[in-house]
């Protein structure tokens, strides 16, 4: 069962990223509880202030980190 998890995340990670989109985290709603940071897989994710801030060039829109946010505050959006 891991290796079938881990074959899929693997896949989603070699999924190119998706043209005209970007990887977006709503200030309003990030309070820093840093769920999300454990998550990627790519370090892509800093903690700056108890604000979440996306590396977005690293971050490979693997969308991985999305449900773990408790308020919803991280989304793909389109350029
Ligand atoms: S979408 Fe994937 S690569 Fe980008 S920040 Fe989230 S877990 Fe990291
Ligand atoms: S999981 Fe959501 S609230 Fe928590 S640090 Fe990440 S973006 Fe912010």
């Amino acid at each position: 069962m891991g290796n079938i998890i881990e074959s899929a995340v693997s896949l989603r990670l070699h999924v190119a990223r998706i043209p005209d989109t970007l990887f977006v985290v709503d200030e309003t709603r990030c309070f820093g509880c840093a769920a999300c940071i454990a998550l990627c897989p790519v370090d892509a994710l800093i903690l700056d202030d108890l604000l979440v801030v996306v590396d977005e060039p690293t971050c490979t829109h693997c969308e991985l980190c999305i449900p773990s946010c408790p308020v919803f505050a991280l989304s793909l959006e389109k350029d």
